[in-house]
């Protein structure tokens, strides 16, 4: 019926847009007040050293709950990225896993590192990092317990001269740097050389390909590899099976992160968590 009539058309996808916008809107103001009212929070997901299954620390994930719904983290961040509120998101972050860890502190639990994703946005800011590690220190923390996750474009954004930067007065505080979802763009890891990168994250499509045979894991092994060679160690995510893990161990992968050990938990989840560790501790101690 719209087909038909030309006018109509106009008006049902006008109506369509005008809904859509309205509805961005309202989605960025909502987050301009949770900002304000401080209440985004983080997950911490565990990571593991292979080598023994120790505890080796956490990756913090953005959580936001909207009229009782968690909203996607990934739909979250492009949303900031797209309205300006990007870094108040990542001071929100910032601050609310820097104070994850200090209770953790004050329990008698040792954190680990722990990894805070940052958007591109934020490292070509030059306060970034002052920032940052002023944060770090407030909270009691020192900057070589933080590792902060960056993508692959901005390593390969030569174009912006903060970048290196902000990644090079980070690295001299002890800050480590990981490239996270590598593999899925256009960095080789000779890119990486320019910049203190520590830590490779495999993404989780390839772990994914680990038990579905295709080429039988070469290029996750040629990555493991490579990163060695080149001082960098090497954080597996998305690891969900029992033989994702054994093939990656054999692999000589460093760190394991993925549901099969552990989702992102709350605060309130964490507790059950270092208590499991414990009681498993003695275990691995044997088998190691
Ligand atoms: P990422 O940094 O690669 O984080 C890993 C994502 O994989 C997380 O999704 C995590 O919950 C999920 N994951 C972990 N283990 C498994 C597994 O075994 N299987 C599967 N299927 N998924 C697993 P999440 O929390 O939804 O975050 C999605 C993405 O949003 C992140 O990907 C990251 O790019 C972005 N993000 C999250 N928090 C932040 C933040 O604070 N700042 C910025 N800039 N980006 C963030
Ligand atoms: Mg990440
Ligand atoms: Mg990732
Ligand atoms: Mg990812």
């Amino acid at each position: 019926q719209a087909k038909r009539n030309g006018r109509s058309t106009y008006a049902v996808y006008s109506t369509d847009m005008e809904r859509s916008i309205r509805h961005r809107n309202g989605m960025v103001e909502a987050l301009r007040r949770a900002i304000e009212r401080d209440e985004i929070q983080v997950a911490l997901q565990p990571q593991l050293r292979f080598l023994d299954g120790a505890h080796s620390g956490f990756e913090a994930l953005v959580r936001w709950k909207k009229d009782s719904e968690w909203v996607p983290a990934a739909e979250l961040i492009s949303l900031a990225e797209q309205s300006d509120l990007i870094s108040a998101v990542g001071r929100s972050v910032v601050s609310a896993t820097l104070s994850v860890m200090r209770d953790m502190k004050r329990k008698g639990r040792v954190p680990g590192k722990v990894a805070i994703n940052v958007a591109a946005a934020q490292l070509r800011d030059l306060n970034f990092a002052k920032e940052l590690l002023a944060a770090i220190a407030a909270h009691g923390h020192s900057g070589s317990e933080i590792v902060i996750e960056v993508t692959e474009n901005v390593i390969l954004d030569r174009t912006n001269e903060a970048i290196g930067v902000t990644l090079n007065r980070l690295s001299e505080a002890g800050v480590k740097i990981a490239l996270d979802d590598f593999g899925t763009g256009y960095a080789s890891l000779t890119h990486l050389q320019r910049y203190p990168v520590s830590y490779i994250k495999i993404d989780r499509s390839f772990v994914a390909d680990l038990n579905r045979g295709y080429g039988n894991g070469a290029i996750v092994r040629a990555i493991i590899s490579l990163a060695h060679d080149l001082g960098m160690e090497v954080v597996a995510e998305g690891i969900e099976t029992q033989a994702q893990y054994q093939s990656l161990m054999e692999m000589g992968c460093d760190y394991a992160q993925g549901y099969l050990l552990a989702k992102p938990m709350l605060v309130e989840q964490i507790d059950a968590y270092f208590l499991d560790c414990e009681a498993k501790r003695p275990v691995a101690a044997l088998v190691a």
